[in-house]
């Protein structure tokens, strides 16, 4: 049995609770057995079905004065990520592909994009990363210069989930108003645009669809622009603010899984004539395994609250959430392989699924490393020289 109690701390509000008990259902009955072979038909279908089942919705606000609750679509990836990795990308790339348009659209680009990928009729993609500029995003070559009424994009990106099956793409390319990162700006490319090809499929340890993009003297309308020319970095960054802290919900998930899947696997089986449970060394890895989960949970919930209550300070609390949760789970699920033996490394096992699945959290979204930067100059700037 999973322990629901967090769901009772003062960061939850009666409709969070009511959504983790609905939705968890909703997993349990929808998403065993996915057929992880072809991923770019997985998602489809899943992407499909969350929208049909109005779970998309979550991702994007409607009209009126909905806004996107961090709180919300943390409890939703880390409720899908305890069954199915497939399920929380296909949600989760639906928020971030379309957040800098929720967050920063006009009337138009909203109206045109967020009722297709709220209801799952369109797959978002949000295009940041390229081969030379990461993490250092303000290295980013990709141009995109004005042509009469249109802007025309050169360059690639790389890493780009949902490439090759998404409707459009959010592109982020270099428009020279500055220097660096005050140079960038935010564009909505559609997937069919003759001038976007896709330069390579990627296949990584925990399959999603992946790829690099290559676009060559790619067209499209001024009003394709996001935001304002030279605000590209500040929305890729405020978009990230808002899903960063949902990446340690993701790990969140993972970790209570592989939990759950240890705690079963020790009462279940026998070792030197009695469960594995009553060895002590066992118990102190689960009683690591559940501390370690409470204190990633605190720092992802802390987060998402602060961020939908409109705390002052939020990127050093989403860094944390994000550092210690996705690191967190990576210790978490490598002692449920330990704890699981032989069967820990049999593909498909669940646990092993977990093993690939969690590795590159660590990674995207911000490194690890990246994350303790930033931790690190928050620290040092509100440090008084004594
Ligand atoms: C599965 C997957 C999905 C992804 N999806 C997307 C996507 O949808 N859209 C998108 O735009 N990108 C995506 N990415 C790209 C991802 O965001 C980048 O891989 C990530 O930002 C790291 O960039 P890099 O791979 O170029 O590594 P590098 O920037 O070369 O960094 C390599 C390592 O250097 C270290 N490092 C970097 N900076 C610092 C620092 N300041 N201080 C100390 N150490 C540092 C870290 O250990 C880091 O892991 C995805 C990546 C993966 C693996």
């Amino acid at each position: 049995m999973l322990d629901r109690s967090f769901l009772e701390w003062p960061f939850f509000e009666e409709r969070h609770r009511v959504l983790a008990e609905k939705l968890d259902a909703w997993a349990a009955a929808n998403l065993a057995g996915i057929d992880h072979d072809d991923v770019d038909t997985a998602c489809r279908h899943l992407v499909a079905w969350l929208g049909r089942d109005g779970w998309l919705k979550l991702t994007a606000p409607g009209d009126g004065n909905e806004r996107l609750d961090v709180r919300t679509l943390a409890i939703v990836r880390e409720t899908l990520a305890r069954y199915s990795g497939l399920a929380d990308f296909a949600f989760a790339m639906q928020g971030l592909g379309a957040g800098p348009i929720s967050l920063f659209g006009t009337d138009a680009q909203r109206a045109q994009w967020l009722p297709k990928t709220r209801g799952g009729e369109a797959i978002a993609a949000f295009a940041l990363s390229e081969p030379a500029s990461g993490s250092d995003v303000a290295n980013i070559a990709t141009s995109a210069r004005r042509d009469g009424d249109q802007y025309v994009l050169d360059g690639e990106k790389t890493w780009i989930s949902n490439g090759g099956i998404a409707d459009f793409y959010v592109v982020f390319a270099r428009t020279g108003e500055a220097p660096g990162a005050r140079g960038l700006s935010g564009f909505i490319v559609e997937g069919g645009n003759p001038g976007l090809s896709i330069a390579e499929r990627i296949e990584v340890i925990a399959p999603h669809p992946l790829a690099r993009l290559r676009f060559t003297d790619c067209r499209v309308p001024d009003n394709a622009m996001l935001g304002k020319s030279g605000e590209g970095f500040k929305i890729a960054m405020a978009t990230l603010d808002v899903f960063r802290t949902t990446v340690g919900a993701a790990a969140l998930g993972f970790a209570r899984r592989a939990l759950a899947e240890s705690a079963k696997r020790a009462i279940s089986r026998e070792l030197f004539g009695a469960p594995m449970a009553e060895l002590q060394m066992v118990q102190g890895h689960l009683a690591d395994m559940a501390t370690e989960i409470d204190a990633a949970a605190l720092l992802v919930y802390r987060a998402a609250w602060a961020k939908d209550e409109g705390a002052a300070r939020v990127t050093r609390e989403v860094a944390m959430a994000k550092l210690y949760a996705t690191e967190a789970a990576q210790r978490v699920i490598d002692a449920a392989v330990q704890l699981h033996g032989g069967e820990g490394v049999r593909a498909g096992h669940p646990v092993e699924t977990l093993y690939r699945e969690i590795r590159a959290l660590r990674i995207y979204e911000g490194a690890s490393d990246v994350q303790k930067v930033i931790i690190a100059r928050s620290v040092l700037a509100e440090t008084v020289e004594p």
